[in-house]
């Protein structure tokens, strides 16, 4: 990823497709998917690369638990703690569009947008 110093994961379940992160966005790095959620919304999508982690986005949404933005994702990445095996691990990224990730301690995948069940070191 290149600029990238934050990173931003969608819940595309919890999105309602308003755009209003879509407009805020001062880099613009997200745009609404060709895809429908299963509520029938097109869900924001991260471009993949750019985000400052500024937080604007998180701040404009107003459906709690759709956008998990990540201020400084070099030190979030190489912080992960691993859940299965309770050691500090990193994280690889496997879809930065789909906000997906890899534990390189378990192989299992992390689903970014789910930060409240994700541990990282201090
Ligand atoms: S955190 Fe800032 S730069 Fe990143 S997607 Fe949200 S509004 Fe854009
Ligand atoms: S502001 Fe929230 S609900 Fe609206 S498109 Fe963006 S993520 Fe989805």
């Amino acid at each position: 990823m290149t600029n990238a110093r934050g990173f931003v994961a969608i819940n595309v379940e919890e999105c309602k497709g308003c755009k209003l992160c879509v407009t805020a966005c001062p880099v613009d790095v997200l745009h609404l998917a060709e895809s429908f959620n299963t509520h029938g919304y097109s869900p924001a999508e991260y471009e993949g690369d750019g985000c400052t982690g500024c937080g604007v986005c998180y701040y404009a949404c107003p459906e709690p638990g759709a956008v998990t933005v990540y201020k400084n994702w070099a030190e979030a990445q190489v912080a992960y703690i691993c859940q299965n095996k309770k050691v500090i691990s990193s994280l690889s990224l496997v879809d930065p569009i789909k906000g997906i990730a890899k534990c390189e301690a378990c192989g299992e995948q992390v689903i970014l947008s789910n930060i409240s069940n994700l541990s990282f070191a201090e």
